[in-house]
C-alpha cells in the first residue's frame, strides 16, 4: 500500500501531468518505482524540506547531491544573494569562475585544467568529445549500472533512472551511436582485457563511476582502477572518471581522494557539490587533452550559461564550507545512520546489505554483497517500496528508488538522526511484512 500527502501535491500533481510529460522534469521524482503522489516541495531548510500541503520531512536526497551543507546554507544563500546584486549572468568571463576551477584543481592532482558547464551530462558529454579527438578513435566503453547523465552515447545499461524504470537503454538512441558504445560487466577486468585485444585500436575511452552509486553504492574492488588504466593506456585509450556524484562527498577531494594511489585519470567529470544547489558540471583533466578545446583547438564546446556568476558564487561558498570538520561531521552522521537502518532491519528479519564509498552508501534488500548491475537488480524492490512508504508517512524522505545512494549532509545533527531513528523500526516491519 502507498499512502503519500493528500491536497495539495495532488492537486498540483494533476496539474503537473497536464504540461508536463509524466508532471516532472526528470524521471525519478515522479515515484514511477514506488507508486503515489511525489510531495511537491515549497521549502527547506537544514536538514528539512516542507511540502506544499506544509508537511515537514528529513531529508535523505539532498537534491541527489548537492545539497551537502544542507539547505539553504546561510552562507550559500549570502553569497548567491551577494552576486545576485552584481548582475545575473554576463556570458563574458569572471572571476568566481577562475576560483571554482582553483579550488577544483587545488583539491584533485590530475586536474590541471577545467572547463565549467551546467551540468553532468553536459560534462560527460563534452569529456567523451575531447577523448574521441584526441584519440581519432570512436568506441566508447562503460559499465553495466555506472549512469553517466542522459548523454545518447552512455545510456546503454545506465543505472539511475534507468535503473529504476528497467529499461536497457533509451529509445531515440541511434544505432549507430548504440554501435559505438560497448557496455561491460562493472569490475570485470578480463572483459576489458578481451576487449582491448579484440577491439583495442577503435576504443576511445572507458568512462567510469570513480565509485558506482547509481546502481545503489558498490565499492570499487582493491586496485580496480590502477588496473584498469594500466589495461586502457596500454591500448592507446583514455580513461574518464566520473566523480559528479562522488566528487568533494566521498571524501574532501572525492573518490579519487580515497582510491587514487598508484593511477591517474586522464579525464575527470564533476557536478551536484560544485554548485551547491545551482545548476553547474565541470569536466578537466590532462592539459594537452584539454588543451583541445575551442578555440585553441579543434574541439567545439560552448555554453550561454557556462560559468555563470550565481553558480560559481554557490560552488565557491559551498567549498568554504568544507572543510576537515564538515567531513568528519558527514562520517559521523553516514555510520550513525548506517548503523541504525542495519539494526532495525536485523531485528525484523530484513535481509539486507550496506555498502559504503566514503561518506555514501547505500542500502540493497538483498543478503549478498553487490558487485554488479545484475546483482543489483536481484533485490527485493517490493520490500524497498513498502520500507519507502513506511518512512515517508513518518515524514522521512527517501531516494524513491532500491537504486540510489542516501545523502546526509552538515545539517544532519544527532537530532535529526534520533528522528530517523524512531521512524526505522515500524519501517523495517512494513519491509518484512
Ligand atoms: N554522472 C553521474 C555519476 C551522476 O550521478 C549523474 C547524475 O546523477 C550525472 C553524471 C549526470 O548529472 P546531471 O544530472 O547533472 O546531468
Amino acid at each position: 500500500m502507498t499512502s503519500t500527502p493528500a491536497g495539495l501535491s495532488e492537486e498540483l500533481f494533476a496539474r503537473a501531468r497536464r504540461v508536463i510529460p509524466s508532471g516532472v522534469n526528470s524521471p525519478v521524482r515522479a515515484f514511477g518505482s514506488v507508486g503515489g503522489t511525489p510531495p511537491f516541495l515549497t521549502s527547506a531548510s537544514g536538514a528539512l524540506l516542507t511540502d506544499a500541503d506544509g508537511r515537514e520531512y528529513v531529508d535523505l536526497v539532498g537534491s541527489w547531491g548537492p545539497m551537502i551543507l544542507g539547505h539553504a546554507n546561510p552562507a550559500v544563500v549570502e553569497a548567491v544573494r551577494e552576486a545576485a546584486g552584481r548582475g545575473l549572468s554576463f556570458g563574458a568571463p569572471q572571476p568566481g569562475e577562475v576560483s571554482l576551477a582553483e579550488e577544483i584543481a587545488r583539491r584533485v592532482g590530475p586536474i590541471e585544467r577545467l572547463r565549467l558547464v551546467n551540468s553532468g551530462t553536459e560534462a560527460t558529454m563534452s569529456a567523451l568529445r575531447v577523448a574521441r579527438a584526441a584519440t581519432g578513435r570512436d568506441v566508447v566503453v562503460k559499465f553495466a549500472g555506472c549512469y553517466h547523465g542522459h548523454v545518447d552515447a552512455l545510456l546503454a545499461e545506465a543505472g539511475s533512472g534507468v535503473a529504476t524504470f528497467a529499461l536497457p537503454g533509451s529509445a531515440g538512441v541511434t544505432a549507430s551511436t548504440a554501435k559505438d558504445t560497448v557496455v561491460l560487466p562493472y569490475g570485470d577486468l578480463d572483459a576489458v582485457r578481451e576487449l582491448f585485444a579484440a577491439r583495442g585500436d577503435e576504443i576511445a575511452a572507458v568512462i567510469t563511476e570513480a565509485a558506482p552509486c547509481n546502481m545503489g553504492v558498490v565499492t570499487p574492488p582493491e586496485g580496480f582502477h590502477r588496473e584498469l588504466a594500466g589495461i586502457v593506456h596500454g591500448g592507446g585509450a583514455l580513461v574518464i572518471s566520473d566523480e559528479v556524484l562522488t566528487g568533494f562527498r566521498a571524501s574532501a577531494a572525492g573518490y579519487y581522494g580515497i582510491d587514487g594511489e598508484g593511477w591517474t585519470p586522464d579525464l575527470m567529470t564533476f557536478g551536484k557539490v560544485i554548485g551547491g544547489g545551482l545548476p553547474v558540471g565541470a569536466f578537466g583533466g590532462r592539459a594537452d587533452l584539454m588543451d583541445l578545446l575551442s578555440p585553441a583547438g579543434p574541439v567545439y564546446q560552448a555554453g550561454t550559461l557556462s560559468g555563470n556568476p550565481l553558480a560559481t558564487a554557490a560552488g565557491l561558498a559551498t567549498f568554504a564550507g568544507l572543510d576537515d570538520a564538515a567531513y568528519a561531521h558527514l562520517d559521523r552522521a553516514s555510520a550513525a545512520l548506517q548503523q541504525l537502518v542495519a539494526e532495525a532491519l536485523t531485528t525484523a528479519g530484513v535481509p539486507h546489505v550496506i555498502q559504503t564509498a566514503g561518506t555514501l552508501f547505500s542500502v540493497f534488500f538483498r543478503s549478498e554483497p553487490v558487485r554488479t548491475y545484475e546483482d543489483s537488480k536481484a533485490q527485493d524492490t517490493a520490500a524497498f517500496t513498502r520500507f519507502f512508504h513506511s518512512l515517508l508517512d513518518s515524514g522521512i524522505y527517501l531516494p524513491p528508488s532500491a537504486f540510489e545512494a542516501w545523502f546526509v549532509s552538515t545539517a544532519h545533527t544527532p537530532e535529526v538522526i534520533d528522528r530517523i531513528a524512531e521512524a526505522l523500526p515500524a519501517a523495517a516491519r512494513a519491509a518484512a511484512s
